[in-house]
């Protein structure tokens, strides 16, 4: 399934190679960040791989942006972008944006939209919440995913941040991870979303399972392992759009369970058509 860009009659130049995955994990840490075009001209040119990449990937990933144009998908509509408001300071989009991730996790974009909608409406900064009983921010999230258990992360995270991080959200990975109840793919969607720095692929269950059943990555098991895989060789400037791409297409085509293989544009190169 994989093939090399060389392996194709393709040119070696320098955006064919990627830099290793500890190399890929210093850029992540932005706290102590240096200019992204450094850390890549540190790199000895000994030490690069060529990048393997799958077959058709450009053709597919070119029929997804097509299935995915009416961008109708819940994640378009109440994705975590969708999950703050314009009138309200930078800082605290940010912070929406933080919290809707971290409540999103087992559960369904129209849920989490409603309990954002509930929070912001009460007041959503990071004093608001430390100064909210647990039994009034359960009232306001429920019936997230584990809701109970997301009241100790939201009230935690909110102590850290105030008396860590100035009161804001963490500016790197490596900073945000160590807050109650935010994972990788929590972390680098924030860095994406709420900095607007790409340091990395958001991967949840829809873009785990698409990019198994594409032959994008190889047999992984768990979405972190798909991010490393993923970050190999898809080109950095897909980054940005490849999470909300994939999660739509997850959530309207190709489905957890009987994905509609007949209606979708890849069903001749994708090697699980059915
Ligand atoms: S052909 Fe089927 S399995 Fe393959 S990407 Fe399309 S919907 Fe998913």
């Amino acid at each position: 399934m994989f093939t090399t860009a060389a392996g194709r009659g393709m040119a070696t130049t320098s955006k064919y190679f990627r830099p290793s995955t500890r190399s890929l994990a210093k850029m992540a840490n932005t706290c102590n960040q240096k200019p992204e075009k450094k850390v890549s001209s540190k790199i000895p040119r000994q030490k690069l791989k060529v990048r393997y990449e799958p077959e058709h990937w450009v053709r597919t990933l070119s029929n997804i942006r097509a299935m995915r144009s009416s961008f109708d998908a819940p994640v378009d509509v109440m994705g975590c972008e969708r999950c703050t408001r314009d009138d309200v300071t930078e800082e605290e989009k940010r912070f929406h944006i933080l919290v809707s991730l971290m409540l999103s996790s087992q559960t369904k974009d129209h849920v989490t939209y409603a309990a954002m909608s509930r929070l912001i409406e009460h007041g959503l900064t990071i004093d608001d919440i430390i100064g909210t009983s647990e039994e009034k921010l359960g009232s306001l999230i429920y019936p997230v995913g584990f809701w109970k258990k997301k009241v100790g992360y939201l009230k935690r995270a909110c102590v850290m941040m105030k008396e860590e991080f100035g009161g804001d959200i963490p500016k790197c990975v490596e900073s945000l991870v160590k807050l109650p109840g935010v994972g990788p793919k929590m972390a680098y969607l924030t860095m994406t979303c709420a900095w607007g720095i790409v340091v990395g692929i958001g991967v949840d269950v829809h873009v785990h399972r698409v990019c198994n059943r594409l032959g994008w990555v190889e047999g992984t098991k768990q979405p972190e392992q798909t991010r490393l895989q993923l970050q190999r060789w898809l080109p950095r400037e897909h980054w940005k759009e490849i999470n909300s791409l994939l999660v739509g297409f997850g959530q309207q085509v190709c489905l957890p369970i009987a994905p509609k293989c007949q209606q979708c544009l890849n069903k001749n190169i994708c090697p699980s058509a059915r």
